[in-house]
């Protein structure tokens, strides 16, 4: 019986929900609500409470550990535990220590170290880091072998994490005697309430390594930055926002059993000829379609083609035969329509998406047209042409007049803007007469 199901709520799954289960959960949920996703999907505001949401429920309950507390004890951990000072066995000694000992510089000679012991935070994995990773639709497409730079943090070697020189150690910290905790008075409603507070001096360790006592690598700090090339397989057809887990590259935490994992975050870079079309969010399991423009003349578009429409992701040329009227298949390809090559997509899996085409058909230009006029073959295409439309005068109701009008170039309708706000310094100027008003 668990305390508490609402982290199991958040990523929809039952408590006895396996391992698995709680994974495949996070992913879909996390690739749904994730803010870029959001945001650059249909342009809404990005909501990251959600997400932040889900990544919380995923952390606890991804964690062996963390989740058996959390079925154990609901989200506020066992006992107050997993706050600052918590009350196990070696704290209580502590506080013991500090009290005889607080404030008096740390034990007294003869003693050692024996009851100086630093308070151990509980012992858990470091929480995982995060980087994101650019990929080129090629690399996505075809799998890659990806190296990354990554700058992390690592337990300092010489002094163990410790931050002591060898033979020194951290004494309890003269801010909060030792606690790892000092008092603040804050308003909680019509009251004022006197609340512990993490102390900043040890940042709630409740030890701290006096400035001589320090190691030399990481001046007191207990870690060091340490800069790492790591190398990983970038699986074809990975969504966007796909996370590749390596295990133990991530920081690592003096105050950890082992190093995080590293949370590489797969973000495609835009591509000059191709754009991705992920799958319904519901169906993050298939493969991605891809999406092009193919442009035509009015030629291909009317009588069809057969020709080399583009060079797709791993160098294959990709042809298309378009029939001609009367043939089977054929039909007008008019700007705006979409058509779609079957399995040309993005890989997922042993499986391929869609390749989407965008017609647009290029009209002939001028140039052409006049060539046309030059050859004196207007007429022949005119008569080759579907017909112009009728000159309908006999809709204008009678007594109204037909007028000749001209057709122009549109403005530029920014330039218009600027013209109207700017033109005069105002938008428009009540001392200046207009043309209908002029009066002499
Ligand atoms: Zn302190
Ligand atoms: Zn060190």
């Amino acid at each position: 019986m668990v305390a508490d199901t609402r982290l199991y709520d958040v990523l929809g799954v039952a408590p006895d929900a396996s391992d698995a289960e709680i994974k495949k959960a996070y992913r879909t949920l996390a690739l749904q609500h994730h803010p870029d996703k959001q945001s650059s999907s249909d342009g809404a505001p990005a909501d990251s409470s959600r997400f932040q949401e889900i990544q919380h429920a995923w952390e606890t309950l991804s964690d062996p550990e963390k989740r058996e507390d959390y079925d154990n004890f609901g989200e506020k951990g066992p006992g107050g535990r997993g706050g600052p000072g918590g009350f196990d066995g070696a704290d209580m000694f502590d506080d013991f220590f500090a009290e005889m000992f607080g404030g008096m510089g740390g034990p007294p000679p003869g003693m050692g170290g024996g009851g100086g012991r630093p308070r151990q935070r509980r012992k858990t994995q470091t929480e995982p880091s995060e980087v994101e990773l650019p990929v080129t639709l090629e690399e996505l497409y075809n799998g890659a072998n990806k190296t990354l730079s990554v700058e992390r943090t690592r337990k300092c070697g010489p002094c163990s994490g410790s931050g002591a020189k060898p033979g020194r150690q951290a004494k309890p910290c003269m801010k909060c005697n030792g606690q790892g905790q000092t008092f603040a008075m804050r308003q909680m409603g019509p009251y004022i309430q006197r609340v512990p507070v993490r102390c900043s001096l040890c940042d709630g360790r409740g030890t701290k390594v006096r400035d001589q006592d320090a190691c030399k690598k990481c001046k007191g700090t207990r870690t060091v930055k340490e800069k790492k090339r790591v190398e990983f397989y970038l699986e074809r057809g990975m969504h966007f926002g796909e996370t590749i887990v390596l295990k133990g590259e991530g920081d690592e935490s003096p105050d950890s059993c082992s190093p995080g994992d590293l949370h590489i975050i797969v973000r495609p870079l835009p591509h000059p000829t191709f754009s991705i079309v992920p799958p319904p969010h519901h169906r993050s399991d298939r493969p991605a379609d891809l999406s092009t423009t193919l442009s035509l003349t009015l030629s291909e578009s009317l009588l069809g083609f057969s020709r080399l429409i583009l060079i797709h992701l791993d160098g294959r040329g990709l042809r298309v035969n378009q029939p001609a009227p009367g043939q089977r298949g054929w039909r007008v390809l008019k700007t705006g329509d979409e058509v779609v090559v079957p399995g040309e997509g993005m890989w997922r899996k042993g499986e391929k998406g869609d390749l989407v085409l965008k017609i647009e058909v290029a009209m002939p230009d001028e140039q052409w047209a006049m060539g046309l006029a030059e050859k004196g073959g207007v007429d022949t295409l005119r008569g080759l042409l579907p017909p112009r439309r009728p000159d309908l005068v006999n809709i204008v109701e009678d007594g109204k007049d037909v007028d000749d009008v001209t057709l122009e170039e549109k403005k530029d309708s920014a330039d218009d803007e600027e013209q109207w706000y700017h033109g005069n310094g105002r938008p428009y100027d009540e001392d200046e007469e207009g043309p209908g008003c002029q009066q002499q």
